[in-house]
């Protein structure tokens, strides 16, 4: 296999670019960057915590990177941190800009940034299992030379993982294309297969996106890309310098650590009640329920306008899927109790 390099597809302006440079010069005295030399502590306000609040954050995020590394059994040189995975979503785009093309329906943000940064953008739509369709997007990869495709498996709203096989097939014609294949794994956790980690060192030309915001922090805004150092250096170049700050970093490492075992325990919730909704919705006559690999559940009613308004007036708030698939709704696994009233109340709105 020749080696693939992610420069040749840099746009114009992106290859003359350097990254932002800020080495950490440990000074007694640090009067370069334009800080307030009284320390402003995170302890002054939570006790047990020192973070110093008037410096920047690690630009490089390196306690996270290698706690998110440890955990995967990765190089943290492998790892790109961003302010959820939003944020990175944006920085692949204008790093090696459009055509950008995806599956559909799928998650809104490759179609919203894309359209942002001012590239072209391919959909291809998913067949009536909710799979990719390969000969159409195998077609669009050689006639439209996307430079990105992004693929979210398990995929969202549908809730289904796609075909590995079919993936491996887009990644392989991608790479010489040449494009980046980026898998968004936002709910791997959930998700009974393995992802594409190990796939990682097939191919230079994938990248993987996962976040910790459906693990239980969302609030913190932290997502990270994983791939090759020769891809991430690249992205890196649009990183701004200071895009995840002290606090998310100090916090999230500390959760990948001490709540770690938590954070397990949350998962196993979820996917355990996952499954019981999965089966008590499909005991509910007019439902018809999709299998889900995720942290949320894809189900048609005969008018799901009207059951939506009918939850909401139940304070049961779900999402209204129907301007994309007809007559979906998609529900969010909550807790035990909070999944018994959901199931109650749809009960009692479908006249069960
Ligand atoms: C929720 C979601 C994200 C968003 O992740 P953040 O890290 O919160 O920005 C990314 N991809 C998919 C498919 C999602 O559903």
């Amino acid at each position: 296999m020749n080696k693939f390099n992610p420069a040749f597809i840099v746009r114009e302006n992106i290859k003359k670019l350097s990254p932002y440079q800020a080495k950490e010069i440990p000074c007694k005295i640090k009067l370069d960057a334009n800080e307030s030399p009284f320390p402003v502590k995170l302890s002054d306000f939570i006790s047990e915590v020192n973070i110093p609040l008037n410096r920047y954050p690690d630009p490089e995020a390196l306690k996270l990177r290698k706690a998110l590394a440890k955990k995967m059994k990765i190089s943290y040189t492998n790892i790109m941190i961003g302010n959820g995975s939003d944020e990175l979503i944006y920085y692949l785009i204008l790093t090696f800009g459009g055509p950008v093309l995806y599956p559909i329906p799928t998650f809104a943000m490759y179609g919203i940034i894309a359209q942002s940064v001012g590239v072209k953008k391919f959909e291809s739509k998913l067949d009536s299992d909710f799979d990719i369709n390969e000969e159409e997007m195998i077609n669009l990869i050689k006639t439209e030379k996307p430079r990105l495709i992004f693929i979210s498996s398990p995929n969202n709203p549908t809730g289904n993982t796609f075909s590995t096989d079919k993936i491996l097939k887009i990644i392989d014609t991608a790479r010489k294309n040449p494009s980046i294949v980026v898998i968004d794994e936002a709910y791997q956790p959930f998700c009974s297969d393995r992802g594409f980690l190990p796939f990682l060192k097939d191919f230079d030309n994938l990248a993987i996106l996962r976040t910790l915001s459906k693990i239980g922090l969302a609030g913190l805004r932290v997502g990270y890309l994983i791939g090759n150092e020769n891809l991430l250096s690249e992205a890196n170049k649009v990183r701004l310098p200071y895009n995840v700050d002290v606090l998310t970093q100090y916090i999230a490492t500390a959760a990948l650590s001490k709540f770690y075992a938590q954070i397990k325990n949350f998962i196993t919730e979820i996917v355990k009640e996952r499954i019981r909704l999965q089966k008590e919705l499909s005991k509910i006559k007019g439902v018809t329920v999709f299998p889900s690999e995720a942290n949320f559940i894809l189900f048609k009613v005969k008018n799901s306008q009207n059951v939506y308004t009918k939850l909401i007036k139940s304070g049961i708030l779900i999402r209204d899927m129907s301007s994309t698939i007809k007559n979906a709704l998609r529900v969010t696994v909550g807790t035990k109790e909070e999944n018994k009233e959901f199931l109650k109340v749809l009960n009692n709105i479908l006249g069960g």
